[in-house]
């Protein structure tokens, strides 16, 4: 039966391996023995193998243990996790912070512990996965919106009056097309129609807006319950919510994948909170500035060599993701192959991540890239769809 299920997925183009990864590096990687310039991680400011996290990870795991051994409302509760969640609160200018192992587990987390079947929850098209499973397990009333439509979450909001509660989600840079939400639009749209906004900054923390905090601060709005991922440009693992002094306490309480699961790691949480103390210092501002003249050199070359044009899709100037889409999985995957024959590595997104027809390589930059490996892609990617 699912051998049936895998030929099915083979013949469609959609079968998936995980690539075998070696190498300490997030951008000079070795994959099944070969080297490879990579473009395809979220670490996107080259946390990931910066000296201070691997140090505050290796201190922590001598003060305070490897495994948490318990969930935090048992025992798992240690000092690096209260000092992670200090620091998420000040950076994010917010009373409070949770974390949570995984941002994965956060939106689940978060959504159906706010949201009940008579509740209706207005999202984007767009959403990412757990966005989406958070929905569906909450058993509210979902309505999705055209992706970036704030008119249409407006329309969908005014009929849901009758719900218990309004929710509104978003992600602030969406993950596989990196174009932005309409925050100020739907943060007016939430005071308007006494909605909860829930905004998952996942691609965006400490990567965009001042010192790195986010689309939210950059737009000058406050939502209700702000999400981020530590996993992407912290450099580390773990997810977190940041928000009011009753939500977290409230999340403590009700919020499933908080309450039962183990606690991060000590030295995973320790590295994270090292993160953050580079990304609201002026390493976190050199290593912006390094990423958004790449961004701004590759997204020009980029968009000579023509890639299909997503629907809905608005260009952020400053998002570290770059979408070069190319039709079919079959297109996706030779072009893939074509530029791994060239010594770079950009797995093919397809679909059911992305949907149907806009198969493509979901190009990020980091700040370790150098120039000259900006150059290798481009002329690697025209050849390769030559
Ligand atoms: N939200 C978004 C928008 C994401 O792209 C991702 C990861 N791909 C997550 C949440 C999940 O975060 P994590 O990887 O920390 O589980």
């Amino acid at each position: 039966m699912l051998e049936a299920e895998l030929a099915a997925l083979t013949s469609a183009n959609r079968l998936r391996a995980c690539p075998p990864v070696s190498g300490q590096s997030r951008v000079n990687v070795d994959v099944g023995g070969e080297p490879r310039l990579a473009f395809c991680s979220n670490d996107y400011l080259g946390l990931a193998s910066h000296p201070a996290l691997a140090e505050a990870a290796s201190i922590a795991a001598a003060e305070q243990g490897f495994g948490s051994s318990a969930a935090r409302l048992v025992s798992g509760d240690l000092p690096a996790h209260r000092q992670l969640e200090e620091r998420l609160a000040a950076y994010s200018g917010r009373p409070a912070a949770l974390v949570f192992p995984s941002g994965y587990q956060t939106n689940l987390g978060v959504l159906t512990a706010l949201a009940r079947p008579d509740d209706l929850i207005v999202s984007d098209a767009l959403n990412h996965a757990s966005l989406i499973d958070g929905c569906r397990l909450s058993r509210a009333r979902v309505a999705v919106y055209p992706h970036r439509d704030a008119r249409a979450a407006e329309r969908l909001l005014a009929e849901g009056r009758a719900a218990r509660r309004r929710l509104l989600v978003t992600e602030s840079i969406f993950s596989m097309d990196g174009d932005a939400a309409p925050l100020a639009d739907l943060a007016d749209l939430a005071d308007k129609h006494d909605a909860i906004l829930i905004v998952d900054e996942a691609h965006a923390f400490g990567v965009l807006g001042p010192r790195g905090r986010g689309l939210a601060a950059a737009a000058g709005i406050e939502p209700d319950v702000l999400i981020g991922t530590l996993g992407k440009a912290a450099g580390a693992a773990g997810g977190f919510v940041a928000g009011s002094d009753p939500l977290r306490d409230f999340l403590v309480n009700r919020a499933r994948t908080f309450i039962f699961t183990t606690a991060l790691p000590p030295p995973v949480a320790a590295a994270a909170a090292a993160a953050l103390v580079l990304l609201d210092g002026p390493e976190g501002d050199e290593r912006r500035a390094r990423l958004r003249d790449r961004r701004a050199w590759l997204s020009e070359r980029l968009a000579a060599l023509r890639p299909l044009a997503l629907s809905g899709f608005v260009d952020c100037p400053e998002s570290p993701i770059l979408p070069f889409v190319l039709g079919t999985e079959a297109r996706a995957l030779a072009v893939s192959a074509g530029l791994a024959e060239r010594g770079v590595f950009v797995p093919a997104i397809r679909p059911p991540t992305v949907p149907v027809g806009t198969a493509r390589l979901r190009i990020t930059l980091s700040a370790a890239h150098e120039q000259r490996d900006l150059e290798t892609l481009v002329r690697a990617l025209g050849e390769a769809i030559a």
